[in-house]
């Protein structure tokens, strides 16, 4: 793999937390990762072991302690205020758990916010919107506010939110994991369908195999460092969760 075909190269990560009364925790340890374009990664581990400190850290929402991250060839750790702001316009979505949106904003406004903050033009922004809504079913929510919907329905916009701006690399910590399981299992297929068609890169922090399964690799991270993957090669879903559940269990 060259760097050029590499859309994100994270490494030696190191994260320590310092708490108020000056003790030090290492979460993270001199760890690196590097995805190519296209890849659909996993990060897989118990809570605790520094996943979500992880996403955090590659996707600009936390400094490390040390350590380079490059994201489509960008040095990230480097850039201003201005070019952060671009960079998450521009190249990057997130998905949040708790789906994050504003309940002061309407279904649409949500959904417009990276672009309005980009101020592109709204004939764009209208433009944008409309597509993404259409490919997630949800034209007929634009005029509702978040608390009027159900928790499938608000990561439906957590994601028209982060894919509005068309970026090449979309994040997620624990994407479905405030849905049922039947909203959870149409999220996966439609984030898998998405990386497929779209070819936008995913990174997801999950704890579940369910979840993992749906990846095409798959790192565990255990006490802050990676110690194993998995790749889905040739294996259809099924065979792939199966592995998975047989690699969890020899860890316990
Ligand atoms: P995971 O997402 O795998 O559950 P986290 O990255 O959230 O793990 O947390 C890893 C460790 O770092 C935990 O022990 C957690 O308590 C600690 N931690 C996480 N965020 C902070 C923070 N902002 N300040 C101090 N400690 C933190
Ligand atoms: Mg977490």
């Amino acid at each position: 793999m060259t760097k050029a075909e590499l859309i994100l190269d994270a490494q030696h990560i190191n994260k320590t937390y310092e708490s108020s009364q000056g003790v030090k925790q290492e979460v993270l340890k001199n760890l690196s990762l590097a995805v190519a374009q296209g890849e659909f990664v996993a990060i897989m581990g118990p809570s605790g072991s520094g996943k979500s400190t992880l996403l955090n850290i590659l996707s600009t929402l936390m400094q490390p302690t040390s350590g380079q991250v490059l994201i489509n060839n960008k040095d990230i750790l480097k850039m201003n205020d201005r070019q952060i702001a671009d960079f998450r316009g521009h190249d990057m979505g997130f998905i949040f758990q708790n789906y994050n949106l504003i309940d002061s904003l309407t279904v649409r406004e949500n959904i417009e916010l990276p672009l309005t903050l980009q101020k592109i033009k709204p004939i764009k922004i209208a433009e944008a919107v409309k597509m993404v809504v259409k490919l997630l079913g949800i034209e007929t929510l634009l005029n509702k506010y978040p608390a009027e919907l159900s928790g499938g329905q608000q990561q439906r916009v957590g994601v028209a939110r982060a894919l509005v701006h068309k970026p090449s690399l979309i994040f997620g910590d624990e994407p479905t994991g405030a849905l049922d399981s039947e909203n959870a299992r149409e999220m996966l297929y439609y984030l898998r369908k998405i990386n497929l068609d779209e070819e936008i890169s995913i990174v997801m922090v999950t704890h579940d195999a369910f979840s993992a399964s749906f990846a095409s690799r798959i790192l565990f991270l255990s006490d802050g460092e990676i110690i194993n993957t998995l790749e889905r090669g040739s294996a259809d879903r099924e065979t792939f969760y199966r592995n998975i559940l047989n690699q969890l269990g020899t860890f316990n």
